[in-house]
């Protein structure tokens, strides 16, 4: 939903890996990776394709950090819900899918599960709420000019089965989970450490760190303490609050395929660019799915929007949204009211928010991706990937896997280089 074309993938495709960069790699030289989101599976996944050893340490008791689902919501139709990523961000296509992939039997598989599993998604129109009036106004020039765009969605699947089908499955007997990491000590020349909250000690040769920005900040200590400029760049930057509801309602009483906000048009622009993509929107989660008889409508929020609603509990939430809803469609929430999920980011232990501020992703990646810290003898030994270092690429799923390929790559000496 949120500033698309910033981050579309490159239209010439992805540059491949070669399968024997790492060969002559000492085998006793490991790699810790810390964090077991997009960004450290696809890490780990290069790294394993590559035949580097590796451990994943992941702090909570699951993968795919941001990406996660919902299979139960929806009851045995086979269909998930995404509690995080929902969307492939780009209007080229959806092969970047099938590029992020790297073993050949699973490339032609991702081919098929592209074709079978990948629709469109645009909305019909953009609507917004005028508060004194009391009135819903769809604004048609943001279809006509083209800021209204076709985007890619799951059909029945989500991010979170392409991570678990083709990253995750590769990777999985390397994951130690409930290993929250505290301290990295880049001090010693060939090696370094990372100590986990509990004591535990890993030794690595190099070390990939995938965590949020607001880990980086505020729960991991360096040994040597982290460079200035790495210091001041993580103070400019900061995690912003979002949170996701997802409500099911027995009859659709809103406006079919549309994404409209619960905010007039001008407060939402002046929003949008005070605080670089800040929003608030609902949206048909079922739109192009093929269910019929359902409707489930859900609230995505991000940014400024967002703070006043990330800092209730989910029950406030809830009510807080349901009483917007009615108040736009005169009580037809209440009365069509079945079930609903919150999924409120802000408050989930190892992340802390939605995402970065997207604005300033080229600056950390000149601080943190492009200049790894070195030891004492300049040697550059750990690396970082995530979302906070997706540049042009942003917050989204498949930017966070170009930067921990790119990580993994650059771990074992080599470049990678995408526009
Ligand atoms: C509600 C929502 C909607 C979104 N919508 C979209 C969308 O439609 N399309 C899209 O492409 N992107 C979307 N995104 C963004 C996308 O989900 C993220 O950009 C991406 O998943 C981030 O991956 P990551 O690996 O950088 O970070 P994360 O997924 O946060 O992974 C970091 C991992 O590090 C672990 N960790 C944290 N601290 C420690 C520690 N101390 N020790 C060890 N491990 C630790 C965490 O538990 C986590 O598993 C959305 C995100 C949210 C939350």
């Amino acid at each position: 939903m949120d500033n698309m074309r910033m981050y579309d993938i490159p239209a010439e495709g992805l540059p491949p890996v070669d399968a024997s960069a790492a060969n002559g790699w000492d085998v006793a030289q490991k790699i810790v990776v810390i964090g077991g989101g997009a960004a450290g599976l696809s890490a780990a996944y290069t790294l394993e394709y590559l035949n580097v050893p590796y451990v994943i340490l992941e702090a909570s008791a699951t993968f795919g950090g941001r990406v996660q689902r919902d299979d139960d919501f929806l009851g045995d139709i086979g269909v998930s819900l995404d509690l995080g990523a929902e969307w492939l961000h780009t209007t080229r296509d959806a092969s970047v899918l099938r590029e992020l992939v790297l073993w050949k039997d699973d490339r032609d598989d991702a081919e098929a599960f592209v074709r079978d599993e990948m629709i469109e998604y645009l909305p019909s129109g953009m609507y917004y709420y005028h508060e004194r009036k009391r009135s819903l106004r769809k604004k048609t020039f943001l279809e006509k000019t083209g800021l209204l765009e076709t985007e890619y969605k799951f059909k029945t699947k989500s991010w979170s089965q392409y991570l678990e089908k083709y990253f995750h499955s590769r990777v999985k007997n390397n994951i130690v989970y409930n290993a929250v990491v505290s301290k990295i000590d880049y001090s010693l020349p060939n090696t370094a450490k990372v100590i986990l909250q509990d004591g535990t000690e890993y030794s690595a040769s190099k070390v990939i760190c995938t965590v949020p920005i607001s880990v980086l900040k505020e729960d991991i200590t360096f040994t040597p303490e982290l460079p200035k400029a790495k210091q001041n760049a993580l103070q400019k930057n900061k995690m912003k609050p979002g949170l996701k509801v997802a409500i099911e309602f027995n009859e659709r009483f809103y406006p079919e395929g549309g994404v409209f906000n619960d905010i007039g048009f001008w407060k939402s622009v002046f929003w949008l660019a005070y605080d670089h993509g800040s929003e608030r929107g609902f949206f048909d989660a079922l739109t192009n799915k093929g269910i019929e008889g359902r409707h489930v409508l859900s609230l995505y929020t991000y940014g400024a929007l967002a703070e006043d609603l990330a800092k209730l509990t989910d029950e406030q939430i809830f009510e807080d949204v349901m009483g917007k809803l009615d108040r736009m469609f005169d009580g037809q929430a209440t009365k069509h009211y079945v079930k609903h999920t919150v999924k409120n980011w802000t408050s989930v232990d190892f992340v802390r928010g939605l995402a970065s501020d997207l604005s300033l992703g080229k600056n950390m990646v000149k601080e943190f991706a492009a200049s790894p810290l070195e030891d004492g003898e300049a040697v550059p030994r750990v690396f970082f990937a995530g979302e906070f270092v997706g540049g042009k690429y942003g917050p989204t799923v498949h930017g966070a896997c170009l930067t921990g390929r790119r990580a993994a790559l650059n771990a074992i000496g080599k470049e990678y280089n995408y526009k």
